[in-house]
């Protein structure tokens, strides 16, 4: 029988979340899949270790780190670059067959525009690319033929319900949401919270600038700005509905009424999987789901005077142009400077809306204006902030 044929992957981001779980998939599947490279930033302790094991024909690290990543991996035959250029660089490499964007935030664009740019297909967990520049994403990826598979699980149950549909349009989605750690709250309730309170999700288990997305529902903000672009879905076509047990993970309507959902445990491993493997499925230990343990499934309407990000983000995906990056940038830097203990939780919407209210608006960015508002707006997001911890 013929050997089933080895996808080779570049991992951006290996040491976070998504990319532990990653690594986990490809070690369950060694004969399916292969690491080409693998990317942290700060972490040079667990990279040298995930280089040891998987041994990568690559790895990059931040640049403070370089001397110390290159020195553990002298007697191994793996290569050792630094910094963002070599991140653009190493995606593209003849032997890389598909990328996996992990990279938080805003650092992700570049290596994901780099992937696409060499035709290399893209599973997509850094969200933060589509809602920068949407626009220059999509319209690169069309123009060079390239496939962009969601990670994210809410666009993979999306992706999931729309196989086998052909041209059957969608009439609408459903985007559901735990409600994070603080739904049924109040503002009162929410100047009071603490870091610890915030990064304690009920659901899901992630990277902190996620889980703090999650507690502010500026992750649904996010997703709704990532479904935009990844679906060709204008504002209105996109609901939000809170359904704290997390098993329906999103829910696409179609013209004749009908809804299809696709559902399971809250594990980011079956996203990631589906997304590597597309369109294959592949087998699998993961835990099953019992209905036994699910009596109920309940949903509800979002609190959007309490939780005001998503409405931030249907304003900016409404507006078009920098907006969206500009309400990314304000998020990251507002996030960082709570997880830091420098401002309050209902800060970080605050900020976010006076940085879409004061920086520039352009209507057709450049990929050189796109960064040029990230590092604007990041300047006003610090000094808003830094205000705050004054106050
Ligand atoms: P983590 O914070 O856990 O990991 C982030 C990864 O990116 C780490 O490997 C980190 O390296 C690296 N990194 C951070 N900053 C930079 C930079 N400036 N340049 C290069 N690399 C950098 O994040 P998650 O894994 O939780 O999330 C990754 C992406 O996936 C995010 O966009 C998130 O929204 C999305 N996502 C995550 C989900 C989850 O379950 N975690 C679910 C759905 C989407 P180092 O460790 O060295 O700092
Ligand atoms: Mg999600």
């Amino acid at each position: 029988m013929a050997q089933p044929i080895k996808k080779t992957i570049a991992v951006l981001g290996s040491t976070g979340s998504i990319g532990k779980q990653a690594l986990e998939i490809v070690q369950a599947n060694p004969d399916r899949l292969q690491v080409e490279v693998l990317t942290a930033q700060n972490n040079a302790d667990l990279l040298i270790e995930q280089a040891i094991a998987f041994e990568p024909n690559a790895v990059v690290v931040g640049e403070e780190k370089y001397a110390y990543v290159k020195d553990a991996l002298q007697k191994h035959d793996i290569k050792v670059y630094a910094g963002a250029d070599a991140l653009c660089q190493v995606v593209q490499m003849e032997t890389v067959d598909m990328v996996l964007a992990a990279i938080v935030g805003f650092a992700g664009l570049r290596s994901t525009l780099a992937a696409i740019e060499a035709g290399k297909p893209v599973a997509l967990a850094n969200k933060e690319t589509l809602v920068v520049a949407g626009a220059l994403v999509t319209s690169l990826a069309k123009e060079k033929g390239v496939n962009i598979y969601p990670v994210d699980s809410e666009h993979s149950a999306i992706f999931q319900c729309l196989a086998g549909e052909f041209h059957n349009k969608i009439e609408k989605i459903y985007l559901t949401a735990s409600g994070g750690p603080f739904r049924g709250k109040d503002k009162t309730f929410l100047s009071t919270v603490t870091k610890a309170d915030a990064l304690k999700h009920p659901n899901w288990k992630m990277g902190e600038k996620i889980t703090i997305d999650s507690a502010t529902m500026m992750n649904k903000g996010l997703e709704i700005i990532e479904a935009a672009w990844l679906f060709s879905l204008k504002p209105e076509q996109i609901d939000v509905i809170i359904h704290p047990q997390s098993i329906i993970h999103s829910l696409v309507q179609f013209e004749d009424g009908s809804l299809k959902a696709q559902m399971g445990l809250p594990d980011m491993k079956l996203p990631i999987q589906y997304a590597l493997f597309y369109p294959q499925r592949m087998p699998s230990s993961f835990k099953r789901f019992d209905f036994a343990s699910y009596p109920s499934l309940t949903f509800e309407k979002p609190d959007m005077s309490t939780f005001p990000s998503i409405s931030l983000a249907y304003e900016a995906l409404r507006k078009g142009g920098n907006m969206p990056c500009v309400l990314n940038a304000a998020n990251e830097v507002a996030v960082s400077a709570f997880l830091n203990g420098g401002i309050g939780f209902n800060d970080i919407p605050t900020i976010v809306e006076k940085c879409m209210q004061q920086v520039h608006y352009i209507d057709k960015p450049t990929l050189q204006e796109y960064i040029d508002t990230d590092i604007d707006t990041r300047k006003e997001a610090s000094s808003l902030a830094k205000k705050k911890i004054r106050a």
